[in-house]
């Protein structure tokens, strides 16, 4: 995987140049995806803190 540096479109073949007129490139790794993946867990775990913090003060409010 290559990744244009000028609009940081993905190419999977390796084009001389780029849609966008670019000819830099930098390499992407695949475990750059894991990473990602990673990532998009930590955002669901905070989601879930967020709401688990939501619904206790709504029951504190509640309680008094
Ligand atoms: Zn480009």
């Amino acid at each position: 995987m290559r990744k244009c540096k000028l609009c940081g479109k993905l190419h999977t073949d390796l084009p001389q140049y780029c849609d966008c007129g670019g000819d830099e490139f930098e390499e992407v790794a695949v475990k750059e995806e894991k990473v990602s993946q990673v990532e998009t867990f930590k955002n669901v775990l905070s989601w879930v803190i967020f709401a688990v913090c939501i619904i206790l003060s709504v029951l504190v409010l509640f309680v008094w």
